[in-house]
């Protein structure tokens, strides 16, 4: 295995140095770090988890269906109860196609419409993937990729990131609702550090159907909910609301409130990559989309907190929201739509020790 790590070939100094660390060899890890430092790219975010897993003492390496790439259906988190489950990785491709686009897809038997815009999904774990990937690397489409757990994972998980998938129109005015709602606090370049001063304004009442929370394009902070979600889900655990108004911010609207977070909690940040406002000099990480999300570095004393941390990758800044199991499982009793939990990583995983698995445990 220690001889790979010098291959030509940078997937296959990947892949070995990943089992590397599997067998406790320690030279894999600096040539891990290495990608982790290198250019953008699959390689990168690869050898990130691989580094993170393997810190966390959760890492587990396993030949994919495919096993040309390092990233085919191979990484295996360990929960904290010792379960192992594979990280589901899936990616939502867009591409206006050419001729050997089409071929291409063809070949590999992916499903796409006549239409030269072609939007295919598909996950690491699938065979094609390699070559999708490949694909990707040269073609660069739009890839919106996140990971996918089940609803046993997210119901078993101690904390989880709180997302939705009913975004719900804009803040209102869209011109100057940042000012109107944030007066001039954060920063004007890249928005890190807003304070919430005023409340949001929407068009009208939303029109919620069978739904009982959304968010607004923009603002990925904040989350609305109906009333009664609020005082049957929230309220009793802590939760507090405020008043959203109507546009012109003459009146409070009947059917609809936004949460508010009282806390922020830390997260684990070594391997987000982030970047560095040139003005305030402040950072902003990427946003998380690969595996659990970062574990958190204190235990929150309140059902609904924000990340200290601030996520973005343009001209928007936010902080994520984690809520309690408790909270994530009264959502899920009440039926409330559009409520979605993605698994924080646990603390607990760090008491398992890789060294166990590779030498039975001596
Ligand atoms: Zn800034």
């Amino acid at each position: 295995m220690i001889p790979l790590l010098a291959d030509s070939n940078e997937a296959v100094r990947l892949w070995a140095a990943a089992h590397c660390l599997e067998f406790a060899l320690e030279p894999g890890a600096p040539v891990l770090e290495k990608f982790a430092v290198g250019p953008f790219g699959d390689l990168r975010a690869t050898a990130a988890i691989t580094l993170w897993l393997w810190r966390e003492g959760a890492l587990n390496v396993r030949e994919g269906a495919g096993a040309t790439s390092p990233s085919v259906g191979a990484w295996y988190a360990r929960d904290h109860r010792g379960c192992e489950t594979p990280v589901r990785i899936v990616h939502n491709i867009s591409k206006r196609v050419d001729e050997a686009d089409r071929e291409l897809l063809k070949l590999l038997a992916m499903k796409a419409d006549d239409s030269e815009f072609v939007t295919i999904r598909i996950d690491e774990a699938d065979p094609r993937w390699p070559e999708v990937a490949r694909w990707v690397a040269e073609q660069n489409p739009v890839d919106i990729y996140w990971t996918e757990f089940t609803n046993e994972e997210v119901a078993a998980a101690r904390w989880v990131r709180l997302f939705t998938d009913w975004m719900h129109g804009y803040p209102q005015p869209e011109d100057d609702y940042a000012e109107l709602t944030y007066g001039a606090t954060g920063c004007g370049k890249c928005a890190v550090g807003r304070v919430q001063r005023a409340p949001f304004r929407l068009k009208g009442e939303p029109r919620w159907g069978r739904r009982g929370i959304f968010q607004l394009f923009w603002v990925y902070s904040e989350f609305f909910v109906r009333p009664e979600v609020w005082k049957e889900v929230f309220r009793p655990l802590g939760v507090e609301a405020r008043p959203v108004l109507n546009r012109k911010g003459t009146q409070e609207l009947r059917t609809v409130v936004q949460l508010v977070a009282n806390e922020q909690v830390s997260v684990a940040t070594a391997d987000l990559l982030h970047a560095i406002c040139p003005v305030c000099g402040e950072r902003k990480y990427l946003p998380h989309r690969r595996g659990p999300f970062p574990s958190l570095l204190a235990e929150p004393g309140s059902h609904y907190v924000k990340t200290t941390q601030w996520f973005g990758d343009g001209g928007e800044a936010f902080q994520e929201t984690v809520i309690s199991n408790a909270l994530m499982r009264a959502l899920v009793a009440h039926a409330a739509r559009g409520a979605k939990g993605w698994p924080v990583a646990d603390a607990d995983m760090k008491r398992v020790d890789p060294t166990v698995k590779a030498f039975g445990g001596t």
